[in-house]
């Protein structure tokens, strides 16, 4: 069995906050280990919490959508939560639940090492992202130790915001782009020496 999969075992039977309680499935995440891309949403809500899979529900289509617009589909990138259970009636999750799950997501970041981090929603972009709003970061990305972090809106707010479905749709474009820069070879530059130059 996978790291990965040893992984979302031990995050299946997990009892660090209340959430277990009230969860139908946990939702470890779902995609290719050896993912370039990692996308980490907020939280399963009741459809994922039905499935045990990340983006199942209205929100997961247009994220398909989105994927789609780059050339992706789900089984070519990792998709998974800063909550790995459904918070009751979708609340906002709470300081302790991130503290007590973000371990699981910490574990998942080191297995599969992934050159991208794009973050779904301010929950997310909170934890990568040291400061600022969504509404400035979104589309932005910044580089450290060699991963490139993205900030998006949740696409679940498109649901609710026609507008945010523009931007989401343009932030999702300058994906490829920034992956072009991150596979991009550093440039050497030689400098010329004054004696090589002498010589002819
Ligand atoms: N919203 C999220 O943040 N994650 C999911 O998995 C589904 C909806």
């Amino acid at each position: 069995m996978s790291a990965l999969s040893e992984l979302s075992l031990q995050i299946q039977s997990c009892q660090k906050c209340d959430l277990h309680k009230s969860r139908t499935k946990a939702v470890p995440g779902d995609g290719i280990e050896n993912t370039t891309i990692l996308f980490v949403g907020e939280a399963p809500g009741w459809h994922e919490d039905q499935q045990g899979k990340p983006f199942v529900g209205p929100a997961g289509h247009f994220l398909e959508e989105l994927l789609g617009s780059i050339g992706l589909n789900r089984q070519q990138v990792f998709i998974a939560n800063v909550l790995k259970c459904r918070p009751p009636g979708n609340r906002d999750p709470l300081p302790i639940e991130i503290q007590a799950c973000w371990p699981w997501l910490e574990q998942q970041i080191q297995i599969l090492q992934p050159k991208m981090i794009v973050t779904l929603g301010r929950y997310s972009m909170a934890r990568f992202f040291p400061d600022g709003t969504i509404s400035k970061l979104h589309g932005t990305a910044r580089r450290q130790d060699g991963v490139s972090y993205f900030a998006m809106y949740h696409p679940a707010a498109a649901l609710h915001q026609q507008k945010l479905r523009e931007t989401l749709k343009e932030d999702m474009l300058k994906i490829p782009k920034l992956l072009l820069e991150i596979e991009k070879p550093v440039e050497v530059k030689i400098e010329k020496q004054p004696e090589q130059l002498s010589l002819f």
